[in-house]
């Protein structure tokens, strides 16, 4: 009979999302009228921008004409879009060359393929809270996972623990769920601390195009030793909203080598094997967010996002509610009031005033009593949502 990974059977259920789900449920059943403003989920609202429209038609067209049609793309990316990438990282003074970039079909999807890179007995070294994706990734592939917690004493950040004997070490940042960002010298210490032990940072920069300080850098690859130790991980996602339109990049540097082996062409003989590649329609579109237009077009979106999260922080600094994030990230990570619960947070906002948002818990113990709030949502929502948190808790308060 087959054997089963049976690690599959270690995963602790998501509940979070499901609960939070039929909690909405169950209040839109009691409460058919009322209307519900959502600070909760992590997707984008506002469509993609014309540059990219017109780049997928224009690309669709070209598959309808025998002169323009692409067949099979080479694996790890078109030439276009691997260019476009190495371009944009130029321009921000990185040096990053085309054939250290590789298409993907997101983020999610590569933090989950690209651990096949590492051995089995390679230690995850992850901080928490955490994108539960990282935990649910190294639990699957069988790896001893480090749990390094933070909390508002560090500003949710974490600095390495030489007492950690870890291999892969996660890194997200502008964080998801906590909205904290590492600087320069912060990012140097995991540089150095990842070298010196031979270790690998997977650095996750979903979210790099809300960094608006100068302070904050975009890329691991800004700082110096990172391209003999690190991997980074970005998407469209957020950038340009491709949540359901599904494409990401991955950075690789050609002198990222470890036993012997060079880490970049084995990402060439994974790709080559595992897949045939991004859609040709998808990369053409992707590529369009990096053209001037591209650029120009995503930044007014994002300001609408950027402007979200100035109305919720104004409102919790009126309130003297502590948070962090906002500023340089999509997500507002705030202490509940009166030390609550995230869940008893997260009932309290739905009964009272119908604002949804998501219960820290659900990202690990160190999420505890904290609340994240996206900024994400419609704009006019928003402001109503601002407004009926501070009225909610000011009368509470009073
Ligand atoms: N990494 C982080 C930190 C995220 O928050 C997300 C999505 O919310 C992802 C990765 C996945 O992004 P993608 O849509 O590119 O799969």
């Amino acid at each position: 009979m087959i054997n089963l990974n049976m690690h599959y059977s270690e995963l602790k259920d998501s509940y979070l999302f499901y609960n939070i789900s039929e909690k909405i449920k169950a209040y839109r059943q009691a409460n058919p009228d009322k209307e519900l403003y959502h600070l909760g989920i992590g997707d984008v609202s506002l469509p993609l921008c014309d540059a990219v429209i017109k780049a997928l038609h224009s690309a669709v067209d070209d598959q309808s004409r025998k002169e323009t049609f692409q067949g099979y793309l080479p694996e790890c990316g078109a030439p276009f879009f691997r260019k476009a990438i190495s371009d944009f990282y130029i321009n921000k003074g990185i040096d990053i060359k085309p054939e250290e970039v590789f298409a993907s079909s997101g983020a999610s999807n590569e933090l989950g393929d690209i651990i096949d890179l590492f051995d089995q007995s390679s230690k995850a070294l992850i901080m928490e809270p955490a994108y539960p994706a990282y935990i649910d990734d190294s639990v699957i592939a069988g790896r001893k996972i480090f749990h390094q917690d933070t909390g508002r004493d560090t500003m949710f950040l974490a600095s390495p623990d030489k007492s950690i004997d870890a291999d892969l070490i996660y890194l997200c940042s502008p964080n998801n769920p906590t909205g904290a960002v590492y600087n320069y010298e912060q990012l140097k210490e995991w540089v150095d601390f990842a070298n010196d032990r031979g270790a690998i940072i997977l650095f996750d920069a979903a979210y790099e195009a809300f960094i608006e300080d100068d302070s904050i850098p975009h890329s691991i690859m800004q700082i110096d030793g990172a391209k003999t130790c690190a991997i980074e991980i970005c998407s469209l996602s957020k950038t340009a909203g491709f949540t359901g339109t599904r494409l990401g990049y991955t950075i690789i540097p050609s002198e990222l080598n470890r036993n012997g082996m060079n880490i970049n062409s084995m990402w060439v003989r994974n790709r080559t094997t595992k897949t045939n590649g991004v859609s040709y329609i998808i990369q053409k579109g992707g590529a369009a967010v990096f053209t001037d237009e591209g650029q120009k077009e995503i930044h007014e979106i994002l300001k609408v996002y950027k402007n979200n999260a100035k109305v919720l922080m104004k409102v919790l600094d009126e309130l003297g509610i502590w948070y962090c994030g906002g500023k340089n990230a999509p997500y507002i990570w705030l202490k509940c009031p009166g030390n609550m619960s995230g869940w008893d947070f997260f009932d309290y906002l739905l009964n009272e005033i119908q604002v949804i948002g998501t219960p820290g818990e659900g990202f690990g113990k160190c999420g505890s009593g904290y609340f994240r709030l996206a900024t994400f949502g419609d704009s006019k929502k928003t402001i109503i949502a601002a407004e009926r948190i501070r009225d909610l808790i000011s009368k509470k308060e009073n």
